[in-house]
């Protein structure tokens, strides 16, 4: 089911100093009068969709609107699946010379865990961790920096 709104009534998050054109074409057309001034990021209060407005006296240029609370909700657990999918398995190493173990594994906070004796133990670990790990870690921390950017995005 798709809704319309017409954002008929909308509150102001912020108001900045002019920086630049919000304008995309071919949604909405730049207005050079309204450059110069202040920038406001509004919000529809019936959907929660946002754009910016340049205003400038009388002179206004929009933005798209775009991102309603639904469509930020949807984005946020998309990136949640992403960390999800994205956590490395951890990796269990053994010593040769008595056979003691140590585990390498990932957080729910994204952290890297080494559990292992010792400082030095520790460090020796993280030194052999194999690529393929070291990128899944790289992977997973990409994914947990864009849930971050998207829960933001929420507030
Ligand atoms: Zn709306």
């Amino acid at each position: 089911m798709t809704q319309t709104c017409a954002h008929s009534k909308t509150r102001t998050l912020s108001t900045e100093g002019f920086a630049r054109d919000v304008s995309v074409h071919p949604y909405t057309e730049s207005n050079p009068a309204a450059h110069g001034n202040i920038t406001e990021r509004v919000e529809c209060t019936a959907c929660g969709a946002r754009r910016l407005e340049n205003i400038n006296g009388r002179h206004v240029e929009v933005s798209p609107w775009r991102g309603s609370y639904a469509e930020r909700d949807a984005a946020v657990q998309r990136a949640r699946d992403a960390v999800r999918s994205t956590r490395p398995t951890p990796v269990t190493f053994t010593r040769a010379s008595d056979g003691e173990t140590a585990t390498v594994s990932v957080d729910t906070e994204g952290r890297l865990v080494v559990d292992a004796p010792t400082f030095a133990a520790r460090k020796a670990i993280l030194g052999a961790l194999p690529v393929d790990f070291a990128e899944a870690y790289e992977a997973h921390s990409a994914a947990m920096n864009a849930l971050r950017a998207a829960e933001g995005e929420l507030s």
